[in-house]
């Protein structure tokens, strides 16, 4: 591991889907699902590389790709609103191992705590605030309502520093995919990668993240070791 600690840091920014939830197996198949019907073709890889965007920039990447063409406004409407109700009747995702002890470290050492997600998914919005409540509020999200322009973007996560109120140098960002990566280092965060699904870990890497772990879980544990 670097030289890299929580020591300075006021505030955490923690990404949602794959992060505090197990729920990337449920977005890959809603995702294949959706496109499939509309002649276009996802597999759980492609999902994966595609994470944190918004479904609308997801739509428009893969129709680019598998049909040469943009997809209209309301064929995006189309599609991502089926993969959303195809995520919805799906079982709902269970809270990442971990995370719940991370949240209370974080807490404990006097952390503030904020989700930034690219997410639209008004159920699991809603969720997230009782699964993990006392450490959030609605006011302390950042949701595919509160941004134009969604990861990798570094917009998301600069409305995450405003809403904290600290600078970049202060935070520190827990993200899972390669995009969301992306967007919290375009922001100047230093980012904990924590690799929980099927990409190769050169992949999140190659996003330049400060440092790279495997689980929620290993996070909870090398919480104290990143604190000093
Ligand atoms: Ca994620």
């Amino acid at each position: 591991m670097s030289s890299f600690t929580l020591k300075n840091k006021s505030a955490i920014l923690f990404d949602m889907d794959g992060v505090l939830y197990d729920s990337m197996p449920n977005h890959s198949m809603a995702w294949s699902q959706a496109m499939s019907k509309f002649g276009m073709h996802m597999t759980p890889h492609d999902v994966y590389l595609n994470e944190g965007a918004t479904g609308h920039d997801t739509v428009i990447r893969i129709s680019l790709r598998d049909r040469g063409y943009e997809a209209t406004e309301q064929e995006i409407d189309d599609i991502y609103g089926y993969k959303a109700s195809l995520f919805r009747s799906m079982p709902a995702a269970r809270v990442m191992p971990g995370a719940p002890e991370v949240f209370r470290k974080v807490a404990a050492a006097g952390l503030k705590i904020l989700i930034v997600t690219g997410s639209g998914q008004k159920n699991l919005i809603e969720r997230v605030q009782r699964d993990y409540e006392g450490y959030i509020t609605r006011d302390r999200m950042v949701t595919a309502f509160e941004v134009k322009r969604g990861k990798p973007y570094p917009d998301p996560y600069l409305k995450g520093l405003q809403i904290a109120g600290v600078p970049a140098s202060e935070a520190v960002v827990v993200e899972n995919a390669p995009l969301g990566i992306r967007a919290a280092v375009a922001a100047g965060i230093d980012t904990i990668a924590v690799n929980t699904g099927p990409l190769e870990d050169e992949i999140l890497q190659a996003e330049g993240p400060a440092i790279l772990l495997h689980s929620m879980q290993e996070l909870a544990d090398s919480f104290e070791k990143l604190f000093r």
